[in-house]
């Protein structure tokens, strides 16, 4: 007999060769029907494959990011026998789950594949799957594993063979079917009912370009057609959302090759919205008790030598400046720390004068590979809404608090709900891989989770997931398509003070060592922008919208009252302008609309003689004609119920 733990901790004992699928069956029915994969010892096993000795078993079902990591590696076996099929002579090479599906890159020698053919993949793909075909592990000798593939002519597999050892290679068969693989199948292919063909791409052997360019080929699978309807419905609107175009679009931002790759470009529209986001943070910073500083954007190499990034970044990050004097090296700055821990050693503290709080848009330069460039939310160049804050340990727990109460504050004025957090403490059979004495760890953990506790924030705690110098609580927030995103970090150091040398003279009249928190409630402001726009699809809130209002006269006959109106907006601090363009009224809603505009001010005859302005909602809804001085208490009201004062 074996003994087998489950992840509620409760023990059963099983006969020896116990498959998970029937450890499943002994718990209910219904769990075995939904389980789909399973993990042994921290290792992913088949659903049948024979349990031998002791363990902890978890059982996934789709539900679970395992679950559907199985499932969507399981589907790239049959998209590849389907592919096998329909072009006699394609080599297979890997076909690994990804976060979304799954890929399989394969070598196409006589032929390629286009959009056009994604049907008859998909087709033949389901054809296959309906025939509920059990996936086999099987294991192999090296030999018979590399005669399998040379006899093919594939030679890819061939040098994935060739880097394994003997006595750990397997294949999977299924139907017709045979792949070299390491296991983590559903258990057949019937569960997959659905299946999609999303993409085709280049993609080097192993990544390297001086390799055989492959064709990749990207699916995602489902286990109802229901499913899959409802994820093309999110990748069509999401696409619609994608704040590259809208930024283009709404004229936020952009990037010129000249410039450089990454670095982007704010035109005035964004320039005036960031700005907006700024002063709403600053303002309810100076309320929290921040003062700002600037610090330049380089520093002298050594200063990164101290605070350790130079070790950390150096090599892969923007090399030094040089400067026409000999050994002379600066760096762009990666991070604006180390620039505000000198702010604080200008002078000595007491710690009656703690907490101090540094704030600064900072903006920082990190080298980030091209590839891995993506619109604002993968760039070299951005500014942090960043912020230093230096207290004594005793200040941590109140701190740490005012922090999370800004940070709700400004996820709730831009109308972010749906958050969740993370506590990342340190791993406690690891003690050596941290910095910082055992009792202000405990200290800092504590602080943290008690404050996450009593704000009332949804929270998980990730044990090991610490930095070494100290745990931290990240943001993560939900945008409208239920997407996750992470945004504002809190995060706790013992480390640079220790390397700044930096210090306050206690009650005792002693020295200490302050602790820091480094923190920034939008994470960057071009990540936050970016996410803001995926959020709201460019519907920004009122209060922080280009154009609040924009008034189109129905002929030029009522252009000097749109005038007259456009100043008395102005004057009640309303963002508006005139559409004078000769075009029809009709054409200056619809292109008002795709500028989401938020409201259309009309104004004609009647409004003229009536001293008003007949409003039209962004999205249809008609106000009728209303007083100058209504439309702005409607503005303000709207406003007030979002941002609300700190
Ligand atoms: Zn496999
Ligand atoms: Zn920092």
């Amino acid at each position: 007999m074996i003994k087998i733990t489950l992840p509620d901790g409760s023990v059963k004992e099983f006969e020896k060769a116990t498959t998970p699928m029937d450890v499943a069956k002994s718990i209910s029915e219904g769990l075995a029907r939904n389980v789909i994969s399973a993990k042994f010892n921290e290792t992913i096993v088949e659903t049948t494959t024979p349990l031998e000795t002791d363990g902890t078993l978890t059982l996934f079902t789709w539900k679970d990011k395992e679950g559907k990591t199985a499932f969507w590696h399981s589907t790239s076996h049959i998209v590849a026998q389907a592919i096998e099929e329909l072009y006699p002579g394609v080599k297979l090479t890997i076909g690994p789950a990804i976060e979304n599906g799954f890929y399989y890159d394969v070598d196409l020698p006589n032929g390629s594949i286009s959009e056009k053919d994604f049907a008859t993949i998909e087709k033949k793909a389901l054809e296959i799957a309906r025939g509920k075909h059990d996936y086999k592990m099987r294991a192999i000798s090296k030999a018979d594993a590399l005669s399998f593939y040379k006899e093919q002519g594939n030679e890819y597999k061939v040098e994935l063979i060739e880097n394994l050892e003997d006595g750990t290679i397997t294949f999977c068969d299924h139907d017709t079917f045979t792949d070299l693989c390491r296991g983590g199948h559903i258990p057949n292919t019937g569960i997959v009912k659905a299946i999609k063909i999303l993409s085709v791409a280049g993609a080097y052997w192993r990544g390297n370009e001086n390799n055989t360019q492959l064709t990749r080929i990207y699916g995602i699978s489902f286990p109802k057609q229901k499913e899959l309807t409802e994820y093309l419905a999110l990748l069509e609107e999401a696409k619609k959302r994608d704040h590259r175009k809208l930024g283009k679009e709404l004229e936020l931002f952009t990037f010129s090759q000249k410039v450089g790759q990454g670095l982007p470009l704010w035109l005035p529209k964004g320039a005036a919205l960031r700005e907006r986001l700024e002063n709403f943070l600053k303002k309810a910073q100076k309320k929290a008790g921040y003062e700002m500083v600037v610090t330049p954007h380089i520093g002298q190499k050594e200063l990164y030598v101290t605070s350790g990034h130079y070790e950390k970044y150096g090599e892969d990050s923007f090399q030094p400046i040089h400067t026409p004097k000999e050994g002379e090296e600066f760096l762009l700055k990666p991070m604006n720390c180390p620039h505000h821990c000198e702010i604080y050693n200008t002078k000595p503290y007491s710690y009656k004068e703690l907490p101090k709080r540094f704030a600064e848009f900072g903006t920082v330069y990190r080298y980030e590979q091209s590839g891995e460039l993506h619109g604002l939310t993968r760039v070299r160049g951005f500014t942090q809404d960043d912020a230093h804050i230096f207290c004594t340990p005793d200040q941590l727990d109140a701190e740490f608090k005012n922090v999370i109460d800004l940070s709700l504050y400004v996820l709730g004025s831009l109308g972010f709900e749906n958050f969740t957090a993370q506590v990342s403490v340190r791993d406690l059979d690891n003690p050596e891989k941290y910095i910082g004495s055992v009792e202000n760890w405990e200290k800092a953990e504590q602080a943290i989770i008690n404050a996450a506790k009593e704000k009332g924030l949804n929270f998980i705690v990730e044990p090991g997931e610490a930095a070494f110098y100290g745990p931290k609580l990240d943001f993560m927030v939900k945008d409208a398509l239920g997407r996750q995103w992470q945004l504002g970090t809190i995060q706790v150091d013992y480390n640079l003070p220790e390397r700044f040398d930096l210090s306050y003279k206690g009650s005792d009249n002693e020295l200490h060592r302050p602790v820091m928190i480094h923190r920034a409630p939008f994470g960057s402001m071009e990540r936050f922008i970016a996410l803001l726009l995926e959020h709201t699809g460019g519907n920004f809130p009122l209060w922080l919208t280009p154009e609040q209002a924009i008034i189109l006269p129905v002929s030029e006959k009522h252009e000097k009252y749109a005038e007259k109106v456009l100043k008395s907006l102005e004057n009640n601090e309303i963002r508006a302008l005139v559409d004078s363009r000769n075009e029809t009224v009709g054409k200056k809603i619809r292109e008002a609309e795709m500028a989401k505009i938020p409201f259309m001010l009309i104004v004609g005859e009647n409004d003229e003689a009536d001293n008003t302005i007949s409003v039209r909602r962004h999205g249809g809804e008609d106000l009728g004609a209303i007083s100058i001085a209504t439309f702005t208490d409607l503005v303000n009201t709207e406003i007030n119920s979002t941002l609300k004062t700190f």
